[in-house]
């Protein structure tokens, strides 16, 4: 008798979003899981492309419009991708808001490397912030978008990545995919679980090569981390952050990374980042604000902090890992 051999893990990666994401399947048979993978690679290239702030494409052509004062008729997915955020900007209190393209804009960071340029001008940045764009802004009826204040320019990066791993995810689901792991370069979204034990996923180190701990992802859940140690640059000894305070037109200070652990990736990702900006004293109000529970941040000290449900799920890595506060 011949016992039949286990599906092999598959594992293959993409180059989007400006990373790589990697996908993972187990207990999937090979062809099975190389053709929804195939598929959900094409949709993301899809989504990279129609949500791109300053490449040629869907987002690019509502930007103009905005700034015209025109209506543009966008595809379903985006319009309910610009709801999502409008909700999360307003839950957050509008520390994460996707209109501030403009403020994004002039700090250097629509490229795809970032900056090495200098912060700019202080004129430049009030005038940008008092004409306060805002999601709130936004009318969409149906698939129809037009903005009451053309200096809104849409600027999805802070949370396109968590709702497009939902929408992969979604796709897997219904390729009949029960067990994988999607990573792109800090979001994780799983599906399932790793066998008989659930998916466990690293959280870097802000400030070493290394892991700070290990987390165990419930079937279906997403963590994503923001953070100001890959996307910045740095001038009379200021790291300037990619993540901009809307109230300030300002890069936000005093952290350095922000994980959140939540069942959608949107909201997951739209958190991470609108608690960079709340700062060490007023994240945690945000967190509730947005429904988020599971939240560990680093402050630029060194210190950790993590909510009582994200502590539950926290594993030490080799070698431990220090206490969080
Ligand atoms: P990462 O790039 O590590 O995923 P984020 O999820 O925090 O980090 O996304 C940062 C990106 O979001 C920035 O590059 C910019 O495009 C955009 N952004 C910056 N500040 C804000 C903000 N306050 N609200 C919404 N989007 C923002
Ligand atoms: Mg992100
Ligand atoms: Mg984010």
């Amino acid at each position: 008798v011949r016992l039949a051999q286990p599906d092999p893990d598959i594992r293959e990666t993409f180059f989007v979003f400006g990373t790589l994401v990697e996908i993972e399947t187990r207990g999937v048979p090979e062809d099975k899981a190389r053709a929804a993978i195939a598929k959900v690679g094409h949709r993301l290239q899809q989504i990279h492309h129609d949500w791109h702030a300053w490449r040629p494409g869907r987002l690019e052509s509502l930007n103009a419009a905005i700034a015209d004062g025109r209506a543009f008729t966008v595809d379903p997915a985006l319009a309910d991708l610009l709801r999502e955020g409008r909700q999360l900007a307003c839950a957050s209190g509008g520390l994460f808001d996707p209109a501030i393209g403009r403020l994004i804009e002039v700090w250097g960071f629509h490229a795809d490397t970032p900056p090495e340029g200098a912060a700019p001008p202080d004129a430049v940045l009030d005038a940008l912030v008092a004409r306060h764009p805002r999601m709130t802004d936004l009318r969409i009826s149906g698939t129809e978008v037009r903005s009451d204040n053309p200096a809104v320019q849409l600027d999805l990066g802070a949370y396109a990545k968590g709702a497009a791993l939902d929408l992969a995810a979604a796709d897997l689901r219904a390729e009949g995919i029960e067990n994988a792991v999607l990573n792109a370069g800090g979001g994780v979204q799983v599906i399932g679980r790793h066998d008989a034990r659930p998916w466990r996923v690293a959280i870097r180190d802000p400030f070493q090569w290394g892991v700070v701990a290990a987390v165990s992802l419930h079937p279906d859940e997403a963590l994503h981390t923001s953070g100001n140690y890959e996307r910045f640059f740095d001038q009379g000894g200021v790291r300037f952050s990619h993540i901009i305070d809307p109230r300030s037109g300002r890069p936000m200070q005093g952290i350095v990374s922000v994980s959140v652990l939540d069942t959608s990736g949107a909201r997951a990702d739209a958190a991470a980042t609108a608690l960079s900006v709340a700062g060490p004293a007023d994240w945690p109000k945000v967190a509730a604000a947005m429904g988020v529970h599971a939240v560990m941040m680093i402050t630029d000290d060194g210190t950790i902090y993590a909510t009582p449900a994200m502590k539950a799920r926290l594993e030490p890595v080799d070698g431990g890992f220090p206490a969080p506060v």
